[in-house]
């Protein structure tokens, strides 16, 4: 069954950058995109600021974000939601999961999942699996771990993730997993999740006790976000989010995921990639009123 819509008014939208790098052209289209859905519905757009990645984040960056979106136009409302201040809300969140047993410790590093995926592509003879984002799907090497002897290593200080058992997760929800994304007019269509593609996801990280993939999903709870507007590149990801979501009782916005710009050779703009940030785009003399023009907002 497909979840009912969010009820709640006015609707509650978010733009949820991360401070670890200046903000380019596709950030600029993501805020516009998020800001011109909330006007349509009369709406609330918040800021969260999405920083658990304590190594890459930097207080100027959120500094340079900030200073960015003010001089593009977004304003927000409430309060700013910076997510390196609440760890303790997705501890909580973890617990519960862990306590009902749908958590594990994993001490494999990147390097060693890869060998066993690897080799249990060999084994098989079938392609090696990957996820969405193209990384290799964890071959479960520490699920079946005996519990005394993975509380020893952790005891000892051994570095490890926490991951999802995702069969056991699906379980205890049930496989019906749907969500609803809108379109600018207000229509909703539902989509089927497919959680099975990701396997068993990290929930807490070995340096932060919460992953990417938590602490969106218990945020835009806590924050009463109805509409989430986010790029397509984090379109497959909601697979994963719904079935926290219904792990942990929490409504599931709807969602509506724009196209991505693209570089001169077809590639997503990306921090990592060096594209031109809107702060370099200033410094050569160009407006924000440009930037709204050119990329549709005009
Ligand atoms: N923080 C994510 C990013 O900068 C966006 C999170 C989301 O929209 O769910 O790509």
């Amino acid at each position: 069954m497909p979840p009912s819509p969010p009820t709640s008014e006015p609707p509650v939208l978010r733009f949820a950058p991360s401070p670890n790098g200046r903000l380019h052209l596709g950030h600029a289209l993501s805020a516009l995109t998020n800001e011109r859905l909330a006007r349509a519905m009369g709406g609330r757009l918040l800021l969260r600021i999405e920083d658990i990645d304590r190594a890459r984040c930097t207080p100027a960056f959120e500094q340079g974000l900030r200073d960015d979106l003010e001089w593009l136009g977004v304003f927000f409302a409430g309060e700013v939601r910076r997510q390196s201040e609440h760890f303790g809300d997705y501890r909580v969140a973890l617990e519960g999961l862990r306590r009902r047993g749908l958590v594990y410790p994993c001490f494999c590093s990147r390097q060693e999942v890869r060998a066993a995926a690897s080799a249990r592509a060999q084994e098989t003879g079938e392609a090696w699996a990957v996820d969405p984002d193209g990384a290799p799907l964890y071959p479960g090497c520490c699920r079946g771990l005996d519990a005394g002897l993975a509380e020893g290593r952790i005891a000892s200080g051994a570095p490890h993730v926490l991951r999802l058992d995702l069969e056991r997760a699906l379980a205890a929800v049930g496989e019906d997993l749907a969500y609803g994304v809108f379109d600018a007019s207000g229509g909703v269509t539902y989509v089927v999740a497919q959680p099975r593609r990701w396997g068993d996801v990290v929930l807490a990280r070995k340096d932060v006790p919460t992953s990417y993939h938590l602490s969106v999903v218990v945020d835009d709870a806590l924050q009463g976000v109805t509409h989430v507007v986010r790029g397509r590149d984090l379109e497959a990801a909601t697979d994963i989010h719904v079935l926290l979501q219904r792990l942990l009782g929490l409504p599931t916005p709807l969602y509506h995921f724009h196209d991505l710009l693209a570089d001169a050779e077809g590639r997503k703009l990306a921090k990592s990639r060096g594209s031109r940030s809107l702060a370099d785009l200033r410094a050569e003399g160009v407006t924000a009123a440009q930037i709204r023009h050119d990329l549709g907002f005009g």
